[in-house]
């Protein structure tokens, strides 16, 4: 009978170390929130949500601080896709993030006028513009996911939004067919742009990898240079370039602004000539740091 027993209790605890291994080893990977709610974001990553791209917007949902509601070219179809996901209210949209359009738009360059400045291949955050340095620029229309993003650096204004061709309206006059070929391009159109916003997502996530991995190799250069010249002059102080040069003139300006921003001590009392006067120099200082800066026309 004992003996029994402890073979029982031996091959229950092999059975439960081996499930314990299995459980381990096979682990399937589920889909964490953020992924769901990605998964049914456009992918155009326009930033029109306020966030750095769907990604971040997704996280933002998920932790509570952003509602569905700010996605444009989601619309109202992927307000009703999170609402269900996250079985909260369904809004509207929120237009104050923009309109969302129901065709689709691709950009595309005036390559005649393009003066190859590269700026707009700096902005596209899915990398569909080809080109280089002073030379034309072109636009791979089947990765553009229509952001816009590109539009405002150009300086030459030669890019444009065109609509997205659709299928040709079906020729016959039976409404069964009609029904039959519209609910097929539909299916065709849905499955495709699932396809295209998978596609435009690897896409982005690549470009951060990639220009993470450039900013890294940057600040290694930068310091191994750093350390070979004070090698070489051990009595000279060598700068620290492992700063980035731009990112440390944005600091200087925003610490000379914040210096700028100084209220006067005593802000209590004030007579409402002084308070105007106040309000004017506020506004000088800000015109004159727009002008400075070339944001005034
Ligand atoms: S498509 Fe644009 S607005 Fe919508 S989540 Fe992505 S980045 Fe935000
Ligand atoms: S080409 Fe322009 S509109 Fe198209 S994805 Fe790139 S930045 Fe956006
Ligand atoms: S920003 Fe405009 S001018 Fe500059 S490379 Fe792009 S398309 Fe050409």
């Amino acid at each position: 009978m004992l003996t029994a027993i402890l073979t029982i209790g031996l091959m229950v605890g092999l059975f439960g170390l081996a499930l314990g291994y299995a459980g381990i080893r096979f682990k399937v990977e589920g889909n964490s929130v953020v992924d769901q709610i990605d998964a049914l974001l456009p992918q155009t990553q326009c930033r029109q949500c306020t966030y750095a791209g769907c990604r971040p917007y997704a996280e933002a949902i998920a932790q509570g601080e952003a509602p569905i509601n700010q996605c444009p070219p989601g619309g109202q179809s992927t307000i009703v896709a999170l609402a269900g996901l996250l079985k909260v209210e369904v809004l509207e949209l929120n237009t104050a993030h923009g309109e969302h359009k129901e065709i689709p738009l691709v950009a595309i360059i005036a390559e005649q006028s393009c003066i190859g400045c590269t700026l707009c291949i700096q902005a596209c955050p899915v990398d569909a513009i080809l080109g280089a340095a002073k030379h034309m620029h072109t636009i791979i229309a089947d990765e553009c996911t229509g952001c816009e993003l590109c539009l405002p650096p150009c300086p030459v204004d030669c890019i444009d939004m065109v609509p997205i061709k659709q299928s040709a309206v079906c020729p016959s006059q039976i409404p069964l067919v009609q029904y039959y070929r519209a609910t097929r391009s539909k299916i065709r159109a849905l499955t495709q742009a699932r396809f295209k916003s998978d596609r435009s997502r690897t896409r982005f996530e690549f470009r951060e990898k990639r220009l993470l991995l450039k900013k890294q190799l940057d600040e290694e250069r930068r310091r191994i240079k750093r350390e070979a010249l004070q090698k070489k002059h051990p009595q000279k102080k060598v700068a620290d370039t492992t700063v980035n040069p731009v990112q440390a003139a944005l600091e200087r300006v925003r610490a000379k602004k914040q210096a700028l921003d100084v209220k006067p001590g005593s802000t209590t009392d004030l007579t409402t000539a002084q308070q105007k006067q106040i309000e004017q120099t506020d506004k000088r200082r800000h015109v004159t740091s727009r002008t400075r800066q070339g944001i005034v026309k």
